[in-house]
Formats: C-alpha cells, structure tokens, sequence
C-alpha cells in the first residue's frame, strides 16, 4: 500500500538542521503514527512522503515555508519580570501561554535580564531548514474512529 491522503503511516525519522545538528529523532520512542492529509506533519514532509511505501527510506530537505514557517522578530518581547510573578526561578526555555488579540500563542523565555524577560513567540523551529532521514515502516488504512478524529490512535499515535 502507498502512502496517500487519508492512509496511515508510521515512520521512523531523523531530524537535523543544516548544521548537523539533531533535532529529533524516533530512536528509542518507536515510529511515529501518522494520519496522512491531516496536518499531524509539517507541509513538507507530507509531500516527501507520498506515494512511498513500507521499507522506502525518504531524505526529505525541507525549506522553512514548508516547515514551521519563518521567523519573525516582531513576535520577541520583552516583559517585566514582575508579570511573572506567580513563577518561582525563570529560566532560559521555560514556556508560558500568553493570551493575546490573535488568541492563545505559546512563548519561550530565550533572554532574562535583571528586570525584564525576553520571550519569543516563534515556534522553536520557525526559521529552521529542517532535514529528514524517514524509513516508512508500515502503510495501513485508518480506522473510521481515526478518520474522525484525524489522527493514529495506539502505537505510535495519540493514546486515549
Ligand atoms: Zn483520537
């Protein structure tokens, strides 16, 4: 079976920026689980993947547009540290959710100075050239539960 809209895949990856660097990886968790044609994957890979059957190994180099999109510096902000008030001991990567006009954003602490508290709304991986290794384990159909909730439920995928 191949991978297409609707079927289900499960993969074992290896992510690296352009420096090398590891990012992520499905070593020691198990393949992932997904639902193709859902956006439980970024853009990219989705697109690297289809047609592509058990046992096929994928390098997929995927631009920034087709991943968590690019940075944007206007979404950094520095904070009081007084907000934080109820938080004992920020640190560098913390995250918080921060409620604004567009609804809530996640933001990570990337700079504390003594007043003030640099976050970053970006996605930790916005900007980010992101390189997969896949090898496709297994292409199966969904279940109709998964269809509905658009997503792979059991190994690999969302458990409840
Ligand atoms: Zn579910």
């Amino acid at each position: 079976m191949k991978i297409a809209e609707n079927k289900v895949a499960l993969i074992d990856y290896t992510l690296t920026d352009n420096e090398g660097e590891m990012i992520d990886s499905s070593e020691g968790a198990g393949p992932l689980a997904y639902l193709h044609g859902a956006g439980n994957i970024v853009e990219g890979l989705e697109e690297a993947l289809i047609g592509k059957e058990a046992g096929d190994k994928v390098k997929a180099s995927i631009e920034p547009e087709k991943a968590y999109g690019e940075r944007h510096e206007d979404m950094k902000q520095d904070v009081p540290k007084e907000l934080f008030g109820g938080v004992e001991n920020i640190e560098v990567g913390m995250q918080f959710q921060s409620e604004t006009d567009e609804g809530p954003v996640l933001v990570t602490v990337v700079a504390i100075s003594d007043e003030m508290v640099t976050v970053d709304g970006n996605h930790p991986l916005a900007g980010v050239h992101l390189n997969f290794d896949v090898t496709v384990r297994e292409v199966r159909e969904p279940t109709e539960e998964e269809l509905e909730h658009g997503h792979v439920h059991g190994e690999g995928g969302h458990q409840h």
